[in-house]
């Protein structure tokens, strides 16, 4: 190693190219559901079109055209005048055409960005381009790896379900950037209900990396990232996925460059299960594709659609609204936030409570018993009324809040049952006043000694018979009102 390569301030640069399923009830270029029915057979959601049947003709799903637009309002992106459909032509077998349908020098969105945190640092990444294309289908390799198969089959269930490739600039630092750039590109397209991220394979990530001189860099940062070596590691499924493909390559590449090797240009394959990128080919360049124009669907006027599509406030702005108009903590409010259901359920609740109590019952109670019980709002979001009427039991007074929280919310999410069934069946009406007073008396009568520790100065005491009066009670008295009573009687 000479002197000089130790000493280079080496430093990352990271662009991205995210695969994001849309989420739409049909396939991109014909008629077949894109919802996978459980356990279905292998191209058995399948017609001429999606198959690549010689004849069979595209014919575009508006509502595909639809979401890019949406994702292209969220990402402040410039949408054409008009946009069109190229082929992309190579030999794969998940490919039936030979060929993807993809678009190429009028992507549906261009030049867009998207800010995320990382660190407690704003960053903002460009989007070059967002295109929308179809998913090719899937190969099965028998026993797992594509290296020891004996053979491999393809289902093209997945084949036609559409895509949105969302470039980025080569912007990003470093391995942990990525990852929050993509969790905050989900929630937002989740956000905007475009995209599902619980659907197997519904997001994959090809990352491009490259180790520049940061000095190069800083100096003419396009002729240093043009000029560098990159690879791109393919097969990336999750965000933690990404963030260990990078950090690995990264290392893999600065130790290369230490030991005053080249990197080499070239496409490298995540091995999820070893942790490791591997070499696959060289990275093939744009001609190698061959693209022309898709004559069987025409240029698609987009014009308006922009101005047309309306897409619903985004996560950061309903942050913001949640601490200025309910008063919410920084904490509470990215609790609230967190998915669009749980931000509508939270301001359906908030319409009818102050807002400090809707958000200790929604933040606090309701998501803290949900996510004991791996679910979600969505899975309650029906039952918005008994929820309502859980708090207002408890805002009348009519139940504890000990009581509303410990085992009427529980029993609603284990037993499906209304609140009031719940304060019925366990009989948790709060005691009336005759019954508490009686109690209170009681407790003062049966414990002397108790009284006399109290009258002493002794505070555990009156703990102690507050204690007594509660469980006499069952539990259905209000301890603040018990503890008023008692020193009221022993006071006065
Ligand atoms: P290509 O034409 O080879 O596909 P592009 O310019 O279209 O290259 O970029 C593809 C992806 O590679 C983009 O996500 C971009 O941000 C990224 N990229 C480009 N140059 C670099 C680089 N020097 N280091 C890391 N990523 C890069
Ligand atoms: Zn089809
Ligand atoms: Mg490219």
């Amino acid at each position: 190693m000479t002197a000089q390569t130790a000493e280079r301030d080496l430093t990352a640069v990271i662009g991205l190219e995210v695969h994001v399923q849309l989420e739409t009830e049909t396939k991109i270029f014909c008629g077949c559901p894109t919802d996978a029915a459980e356990d279905e057979p292998p191209n058995s959601r399948t017609c001429p079109t999606c198959l690549g049947l010689p004849g069979a003709l595209p014919v575009l799903n508006e509502a595909a055209v639809e979401a890019a637009v949406k994702v292209g309002k969220a990402i402040d992106a410039d949408v054409p005048t008009e946009t069109r459909f190229h082929r992309k032509n190579y030999y794969y077998p998940d490919l039936p055409k030979n060929f993807q349908i993809t678009q190429y020098d009028a992507p549906i969105c261009a030049d867009g960005e998207l800010a995320f945190r990382v660190d407690d640092e704003e960053r903002t990444v460009t989007i070059r381009r967002a295109h929308l294309e179809e998913d090719p289908g899937s190969l099965q390799h028998a026993g797992g790896s594509i290296d020891t198969a004996d053979y491999t089959l393809v289902d093209y269930n997945r084949a036609g379900t559409p895509l949105m490739e969302i470039v980025t600039d080569p912007e990003f630092r470093g391995a942990g950037e990525v990852r929050a750039f993509l969790a905050k590109l989900e929630e937002v397209l989740e956000y905007l209900g475009v995209f599902d991220a619980g659907r197997d394979g519904s997001l994959r990530v090809d990352a491009n990396l490259s180790i520049v001189d940061a000095e190069a860099l800083a100096e003419d940062r396009e002729t240093a990232l043009a000029t560098a070596n990159r690879t791109e590691v393919k097969n990336i499924s999750s965000h933690k996925g990404a963030e260990q493909a990078l950090a690995y390559e990264e290392t893999r590449q600065k130790n290369a460059l230490r030991r005053g090797r080249e990197v080499e240009q070239e496409t490298r394959h995540w091995d999820e299960s070893r942790g490791i990128t591997v070499s696959m080919r060289s990275k093939e360049a744009e001609k190698d594709y061959r693209y022309f124009p898709e004559a069987d669907l025409p240029p698609l006027r987009v014009a308006d659609w922009r101005d047309r599509i309306d897409i619903p406030e985004l996560p950061d702005a309903r942050r913001e609204r949640f601490r200025t108009e309910y008063g919410l903590s920084a904490e509470a409010a990215a609790k609230l936030t967190s998915t669009k259901q749980v931000a509508d359920f939270f301001e359906d609740v908030a319409a009818e409570f102050d807002a400090d109590l809707a958000a200790t019952w929604v933040a606090d109670n309701l998501l803290g018993e949900l996510n004991y019980r791996d679910m979600a709002v969505t899975d309650v979001d029906d039952r918005l009324g008994e929820f309502t009427r859980l708090i207002e039991l408890v805002d009348a007074d009519e139940i504890t809040t000990k009581n509303a929280e410990e085992v009427v919310l529980r029993r609603m999410l284990d037993d499906g049952l209304a609140p009031d069934e719940i304060v019925e069946q366990e009989g948790l009406g709060k005691t009336d006043d005759d019954a508490v007073q009686a109690a209170v008396q009681e407790a003062i009568e049966a414990n002397p000694e108790a009284v006399a520790d109290y009258e002493a100065g002794e505070d555990g005491a009156l703990n102690f018979l507050v204690g007594q009066v509660m469980q006499a009670t069952g539990g259905s008295a209000d301890p603040g009102a018990v503890n008023e009573r008692l020193r009221a009687e022993l006071d006065g």
